[in-house]
């Protein structure tokens, strides 16, 4: 990589030396994982910022979902999107359940509520939804459709963290959801993830669950995992949570510049922001119509990378096109118009806090000169 590559993102990072007196503290409890008092402040901390009642911290985003999944008894079939990240329809496959595929809707690029009933058979037992981009789900209508067939929903909240609908938490929508803290993510903990719940006691019994399923020294309730978050990385999860809203807001600044400057491009497709949503601007996804703009998604991609401007194409391929899942009935691609078409003109721009208006115009520059 050249010294003047624009990544895709970076990942924020605590102030050094706070962070090394949080270490030193560590050391001299000698208290390094298990409960441990930053654990503890952190699951507390992010309760309040995020407004949800409970979080249980994970070592990762992916192991939450995998834990939502038995800790609900989901079995048979689960409804999802292929437009995700992998680890979504992983976690279902390692539960031993069958994925079932629906289709996205254009404007969010979240699961399409109007093609899920069609998709429930006597086996299917919950939906798992992703609100992608960080872009809220039509979390009323998916509950409502829930209710009705009596099916659980989880969802994949990996990108929405902090994200709000009319004052309240899309994290709170759903029987469950988790986070990711990955690197990559808006809010990191280097690796780490979240799971929320609604009361005490889930809480309690995730909390089992992501310690082997130990209920006290000698009892073990159930076969749980190790999915714990250390004392280290939650340290460094409190410093960073000091500075998230700036980042985010460095973030929203980036947005504003992009979307001025392409607002007039012919074939360059992007969303604005929605009324009464709080975004956390972690992705800027653009659509590309090769017809309009005069040349293909990959195109303007590889063009991109010869100027040392990194994007990326998130999400392509499509989850259901991995070899894994391809031979499901749900995977065929007339079965996913929309997720199709959106996975072969998506690119996401470099987006993070540390870009400045320089290299914003650089990556506007890439698009705008052909
Ligand atoms: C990042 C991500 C995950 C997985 O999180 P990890 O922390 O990397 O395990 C799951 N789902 C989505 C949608 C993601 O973007």
């Amino acid at each position: 990589m050249s010294n003047n590559t624009l990544t895709v993102t970076s990942p924020l990072l605590p102030d050094l030396k706070e962070f090394y007196s949080m270490l030193e503290k560590i050391w001299e409890s000698k208290w390094i994982t298990n409960n441990g008092c930053f654990h503890n402040q952190l699951e507390r901390a992010l309760a309040e910022y995020l407004k949800v009642p409970y979080v249980s911290l994970f070592t990762n985003g992916t192991l939450p979902l995998i834990t939502a999944l038995q800790a609900l008894r989901i079995t048979g079939e689960v409804i999802t999107t292929p437009y995700s990240f992998v680890a979504t329809t992983h976690s279902i496959w390692w539960n031993g359940i069958r994925p079932v595929f629906v289709d996205i809707e254009r404007g969010t690029g979240n699961m399409d509520p109007n093609k899920i009933e069609a998709a429930i058979t006597p086996q299917t037992t919950a939906v798992m939804p992703v609100h992608v981009y960080g872009q809220p789900c039509k979390v009323k209508e998916i509950q409502d459709i829930a209710d009705k067939y009596g099916l659980k929903v989880i969802y994949d909240a990996a990108h929405a963290f902090g994200v709000e609908v009319d004052g309240e938490s899309i994290l709170n929508a759903g029987d469950m959801a988790t986070l990711s803290f990955h690197a990559t993510k808006v809010y990191n903990t280097i690796e780490g993830g979240a799971m929320i719940m609604h009361d005490e006691k889930t809480k309690k019994r995730i909390d089992y669950l992501k310690n082997f399923g130990f209920a006290g020294e000698t009892e073990v309730v159930a076969p749980g995992i190790n999915s714990k978050m250390d004392e280290v990385r939650s340290a460094y999860g409190l410093l960073n949570l000091k500075q998230v809203n700036a980042s985010i807001e460095a973030r929203h600044q980036v947005a504003i510049c992009y979307r001025e400057a392409l607002r007039g491009v012919n074939g360059i497709d992007f969303w604005e922001d929605t009324p009464g949503v709080k975004h956390n601007y972690s992705y800027f996804p653009i659509f590309v119509k090769a017809e309009e703009y005069g040349m293909s998604r990959d195109e303007l991609y590889f063009k991109m990378k010869e100027q040392h401007v990194l994007g990326r194409r998130y999400f392509y391929p499509l989850i259901s096109e991995f070899s894994t899942y391809r031979g499901l009935p749900s995977a065929v691609k007339e079965n996913l118009p929309v997720a199709t078409q959106m996975a072969n003109e998506v690119i996401c721009l470099p987006m993070h806090h540390a870009l400045s208006e320089k290299d914003v115009q650089r990556v506007i520059d890439c698009i705008i000169h052909k």
